[in-house]
């Protein structure tokens, strides 16, 4: 029995030809963005912010931004909700209907 690798060796037949990228074109770091610079994008310090020794920076996605202020708000409601909720307690006969109604609309 002789072993017989070569076929193995075939496998790798077509190099991917897929570039290093190490930029997102669309992402351009903080400075680079004010400065309306091509960005290299190096993920710690692009070239251009290292040249210069500029703090390098980039800003968050427009999703995570979005989605860290959903989160906020919605802590923020349920803290306007537990405020009202205690109010009700000291609060007038016409005020707390006036809060009730407040909170019942928003409930989930
Ligand atoms: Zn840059
Ligand atoms: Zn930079």
């Amino acid at each position: 029995m002789t072993p017989d690798n070569s076929q193995d060796n075939n496998n790798n037949q077509s190099p991917c030809p897929r570039l290093n990228y190490k930029a997102n074109p669309a992402l351009a770091c903080n400075s680079c963005r004010q400065g309306k610079f091509k960005c290299t994008g190096e993920k710690n310090q692009c070239q251009r912010c290292a040249m210069l020794g500029k703090q390098c920076w980039y800003p968050a996605h427009k999703r995570e931004r979005i989605q860290r202020e959903m989160d906020q708000l919605v802590t923020e409601a349920n803290e306007y909700r537990l405020m009202l909720e205690l109010l009700l307690s000291r609060v007038n006969k016409e005020d707390a209907e006036d809060i009730s109604a407040l909170l019942f609309k928003y409930e989930k």
